[in-house]
């Protein structure tokens, strides 16, 4: 089961929910557990930069020796 990461607007608190994909499209309704605010939203995940960051390098690069205008990356 997929965690989604919540921001809390009223007091800035960071908490995880678990929720299906069913659950997530028919939308979700997270809680704050420090107020119990009903007024979240969803940060851009840290774990998603972390683990992106990586893969962007890899990809900024290109390994193929391709060069604009080469023809090859359109
Ligand atoms: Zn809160």
């Amino acid at each position: 089961m997929p965690i989604y990461n919540f921001q809390c607007d009223d007091c800035q608190a960071v908490f995880d929910l678990r929720a299906t994909f069913q659950e997530k499209e028919r939308g979700l309704s997270p809680v704050c557990p420090q107020c119990q605010g009903q007024h979240a939203h969803q940060p851009i995940s840290a774990g998603w930069l972390l683990g992106g960051r990586s893969a962007a390098n890899v990809a900024s690069t290109p390994a193929w020796g391709c060069s604009p205008g080469g023809g090859c990356c359109g």
